[in-house]
């Protein structure tokens, strides 16, 4: 089987400063790492790393094939990231000394990923495959569309948070992924407990206090693995990268979650983004 994952494609310029800027400043920042992320590209990382088999579609600018190369590294299927006119998506993040951030994102060639290259990829996927979405580029509801119709598992992680993105897919998903404060704001924007949206599983990630899914309506609730956490930097693309995985290789929910959750434990030990998500053995190593 494959995760067929529509998602972004970030370079992450990572500025470390003493403290953070205020309007006007202008401030010599201490170091600068340029690395892979978008939420997109560490879920399909974290999934590969699972040992998953996972086709990511997407698109890079000009300036931008290294991260499309450095995905392919990593194992995952890049056949279907196109080469836009728009610059490739970028993140600046400055982070102080307290561990406090800012960003700025630019959505660039993530927003202008071709429909028809969506439907090519999509045309290679089987039923019972899994498509995964987040809130990072065009196309999530014309790809869930051909998806469901396909007879894929739609799984979508609802970040950067819109409750109007998740309602342009009602009847679409089968798989919900967001976390606390994100469960509150659907709620509030929907008026129900999400529990009760008709979305068959619901997953509810809380940091350290762990995972509620909703399992059509019966709840589960899985413990997160104790551990001294540094950065929580992409936590929950890796717990979802490997809970598709572990859907994806047969495993049943509760021994996906329990996955998802280790990996994710490790993941908050390291600082960096996707190119510090744990593989299979670190999990396996970590006896956690
Ligand atoms: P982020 O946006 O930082 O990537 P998120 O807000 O999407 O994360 P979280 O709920 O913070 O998601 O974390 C996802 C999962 O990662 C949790 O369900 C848990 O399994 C694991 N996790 C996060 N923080 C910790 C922690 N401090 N200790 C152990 N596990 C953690």
């Amino acid at each position: 089987m494959t995760i067929w994952n529509l998602g972004s494609i970030n370079a992450d310029h990572t500025y470390r400063v003493d403290k953070l800027p205020v309007a006007g400043e202008t401030l010599a920042s201490r170091s600068l790492t340029i690395g892979l992320g978008g939420k997109g590209a560490n879920m399909s990382v974290a999934a590969a790393r699972a040992a998953a088999r996972v086709c990511h579609i997407g698109a890079v600018g000009e300036d931008g094939t290294k991260w499309r190369d450095r995905l392919l590294e990593y194992g995952v299927d890049t056949r279907f990231i196109a080469v836009a006119d728009e610059p490739t998506a970028h993140a600046i993040i400055t982070v102080d000394d307290d561990g406090e951030n800012q960003i700025i994102l630019y959505s660039g060639a993530n927003g202008v990923i071709p429909e028809n290259l969506i439907g090519s990829a999509l045309s290679e996927a089987n039923a019972g495959d899994i498509f995964v979405t987040q809130n990072e580029t065009n196309g999530q509801y014309e790809a869930a569309k051909i998806a469901k119709e396909l007879g894929l598992r739609v799984m979508y992680a609802a970040a950067p948070f819109s409750a109007d993105a998740i309602m342009a897919l009602d009847g679409l998903i089968d798989i919900l992924v967001l976390n606390e404060v994100e469960a509150g704001q659907l709620q509030d924007a929907t008026g129900k407990d999400v529990s009760e949206l008709g979305i068959a599983q619901v997953l509810i990630t809380k940091g350290a206090d762990g995972v509620t899914v909703y399992d059509n309506g019966t709840r589960l609730d899985v413990p997160s693995v104790k551990v001294d956490a540094v950065d929580t930097t992409g936590a929950g693309d890796t717990f979802t990268g490997y809970f598709a995985a572990g859907l994806d290789r047969g495993f049943g929910l509760e021994q996906s979650l329990n996955l998802a959750v280790q990996a994710a434990a490790i993941m908050v030990t390291r600082h960096g983004t996707a190119d510090v998500i744990p593989d299979l053995k670190d999990v396996q190593d970590a006896k956690l």
